[in-house]
């Protein structure tokens, strides 16, 4: 990389030399072990999130994923249960002991969704919503920055700049996929942004792999991918029914690829030098066999 003066500054491996490490009730994101954030797309109904966030519980998995308001490209399409969803989110994560991520849309929604969430997303689409990020720069909980589809690595990190400067340090980057004139996958998944933003920048990095790629095939092969690269965790879309989801059905694990997912990881994670924070009787089994 040459040595000219970056314009993005706080986020800076030059202004900062260690890893920002995210401290959570129950975990924590870019210390020693690699995060995995699982959930459903949206929030769909009571049964759906308590049946899947007692899945998740039960894989040891420490955070919860899943929309209340959800940016989709169709006004016809599902919206989310907005308030209701949050709700039945917390009551769920509470319910199993896991954090809930879910995503704030509006600046007039931050309140609501601060009340109920622990880690607050930033959809690609609102990457470059500067309202936003600055009410988010004000905030004490951490934000999930997902890199707009459309956004270059300079203007991600200025992104991510704005929530800095206004005096919250909690920002965890998330590479979603970018466009790119493939059409056999949803997105383009650039993971090699990953090693590239870690020499650049202290704040960790994880990969979202469902929105990533939109097909649940290639989830398990693309998360490995990322912890390989030397991504600090991943976040997955699983379903109880993924052919009766309200969205992005394709892109969801079934709960009986949770596991060789969880297995697969910790076997990435190993190679890497790090380690995991969702061991299960499974994974031990595994590791025991060895
Ligand atoms: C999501 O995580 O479900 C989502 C809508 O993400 P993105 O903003 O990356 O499309
Ligand atoms: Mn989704």
């Amino acid at each position: 990389m040459d040595n000219k003066r970056k314009p993005y500054q706080l986020v800076s491996r030059e202004w900062k030399k260690e890893d920002t490490v995210i401290k959570l009730k129950n975990t924590e994101i870019g210390g020693h072990n690699i995060a995995l954030i699982a959930g459903p797309c949206a929030v769909e109904n009571e049964d759906q999130i308590f049946t899947i966030c007692e899945f998740l519980s039960k894989q040891n998995i420490k955070l919860l994923r899943g929309g209340a308001y959800k940016p989709r490209t169709s006004p016809y399409s599902f919206q989310g249960l907005k308030k209701d969803g949050l709700i039945l989110m917390r009551n769920a994560a509470d319910k199993y002991g896991m954090g809930v991520v879910t995503e704030v849309m509006d600046t007039n929604l931050l309140d609501e969704v601060y009340q109920y969430a622990d880690i607050l997303q930033v959809g690609t689409r609102n990457m470059q919503n500067y309202q936003l990020l600055r009410a988010l720069s004000k905030i004490d909980k951490p934000v999930l920055l997902k890199r707009g589809m459309s956004s270059t690595l300079e203007e991600w990190l200025l992104a991510a700049e704005y929530i800095l400067s206004g005096g919250n340090d909690k920002v965890i980057l998330c590479e979603r996929g970018i466009r790119t004139f493939e059409n056999a996958t949803r997105n383009t998944l650039d993971l090699s942004i990953v090693p590239l933003v870690k020499s650049l920048s202290h704040l960790p990095i994880i990969v979202d792999p469902s929105q990533g790629t939109g097909v649940r095939e290639l989830v398990t092969p693309m998360s490995m991918a990322a912890i390989a690269a030397g991504a600090d965790g991943v976040m997955v879309e699983v379903h109880n029914h993924p052919e009766e989801a309200l969205s992005d059905g394709p892109q969801s694990l079934y709960f009986d690829q949770m596991n060789n997912l969880q297995i697969k990881l910790a076997q990435t994670a190993l190679i890497n030098g790090r380690g995991i924070d969702f061991m299960n009787a499974q994974i031990m089994q595994f590791e025991n066999n060895l």
